[in-house]
């Protein structure tokens, strides 16, 4: 797991941050987002490796860089890290990404967590903060994000949920790094849906380091094509398998969420659980950067950034053919999700396709998750392989 993206953060420095635990953390930790595809055919049937291009360590090789900038691993950080890691980095700063989450790590946040009614992916945030504040960071960044980069044409706006724009308000008043940590927490407001304002956001933040304009520029674009890029690998190659399953008339599930639903604390192991049940599991990323002209036609108001995706999601399964099928997971607690999934439910279902939800709470044992899929396959298999003769098993041609 920890090779997948091979960012070289801390080697370099010559110190070692520690864990919650106090255990001092001697390798790198993976790139947020290194989950989302898992295939039997795949190595091991595991997940499929993305590997975001980032050079192994840093531009501050050999030595500590002045400021060390700590990043939350929640929310929209599974978006937007690889842009941050390059802007900073380009920059001179150093980035140190909080670890994975693990249920000792949620635990250790859960005394300031303000209200028990919001979702576990912001819940979990609590003990990210609380970590980064054990790996000798400088300081912790988490910006306030409005607005993600629109990806369709024929969505209307791109915002986030409230609760992922959010979110820094309330672990400012929650945990206060400031004045409880003492380490000064910084929560610009970041505006991915407009370039030239980003740009300018990114630059007064940056700006406060001593940065050069001229190195900030090349940065910036950087930080952009690094974005983009990561996006490019994790949408290729779940093309590639996609259209190869298709193809064998082989089952393959489109697990739709959201970015942070990558975290395997969140997801529960769902994709690995349905590859080891020998179907293919992939994300909704698979259908990005395709245009639909569908949602107009539907009854709701295009303006979240991941819930649309969902539905371009469900659009592009219902006209693909019967073995290819979508399982949506939902954060208990979730606002958006309890008028998308209605919707998304709608068009499945027009199309002669099963919607399946997954609800997924702070649980710790992820077997109820496997048998739901479990029973979900085999009866999928019941009513078109033996039925219709529809599927092939994964493998039988190969
Ligand atoms: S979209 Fe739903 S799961 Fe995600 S942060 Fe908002 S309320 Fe929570």
């Amino acid at each position: 797991m920890n090779d997948i993206c091979g960012i070289d953060v801390y080697g370099s420095w010559g110190f070692a941050p520690k864990d919650i635990r106090g255990v001092p953390i001697r390798r790198a930790l993976p790139c947020a987002n290194a989950h989302r595809a898992f295939s039997p055919r795949a190595k091991n049937h595991s997940k499929i490796e993305v590997d975001t291009g980032y050079e192994k360590g840093n531009n501050n090789a050999g030595k500590r860089p002045a400021t060390v900038i700590g990043i939350p691993r929640v929310l929209n950080m599974y978006e937007n890290f690889p842009f941050w890691k390059t802007l900073f980095e380009q920059c001179g700063l150093g980035v140190v990404l909080s670890p994975e989450s693990t249920m000792p790590l949620y635990q250790s946040g859960t005394g300031s967590v303000m209200s028990d009614n919001i979702c576990f992916p912001a819940k979990l945030a609590h003990g990210h903060i609380l970590a980064l504040a054990n790996m000798e960071v400088d300081r912790i960044f988490y910006p306030i994000v409005p607005k993600e980069e629109k990806e369709s044409a024929d969505t209307c706006n791109s915002y986030n949920c409230p609760v992922v724009s959010g979110y820094p308000e309330v672990i400012r008043s929650a945990i206060n790094p400031d004045e409880n940590l003492g380490i000064p927490f910084d929560k610009p407001v970041m505006n991915f849906g407009n370039k030239k304002t980003l740009e300018k956001q990114c630059w007064q933040y940056v700006s406060q380091f001593g940065v050069e304009k001229n190195c900030f520029g090349n940065a910036f674009k950087n930080a952009f094509a690094a974005k983009q890029d990561f996006l490019r690998k994790l949408i290729e190659p779940q093309r590639d398998i996609l259209d190869k399953a298709i193809k064998n008339n082989e089952l393959i599930f489109i697990v739709a969420g959201r970015p942070y639903h990558a975290d395997p604390l969140i997801h529960q192991k769902a994709g690995q659980i349905l590859s080891d049940l020998g179907v293919h599991a992939l994300t909704d990323d698979v259908f990005r950067q395709t245009e639909s002209k569908d949602f107009k036609h539907l009854n709701l108001v295009s303006q979240w950034s991941y819930p649309n995706r969902v539905v371009q999601a469900a659009l592009a399964v219902a006209k693909l053919p019967q073995c290819v099928q979508m399982i949506q997971i939902n954060s208990f607690g979730c606002g958006p999700d309890s008028f998308f999934m209605e919707e998304t439910g709608e068009i499945l279902k027009a199309a002669g396709k099963n919607h399946t939800v997954l609800r997924i709470d702070e649980i710790a044992s992820p077997g109820s998750v496997r048998l739901r899929l479990r029973s979900l396959i085999e009866s999928l298999r019941y009513e078109n392989n033996i039925e219709k003769n529809l599927f092939q098993s994964v493998g039988d041609k190969h």
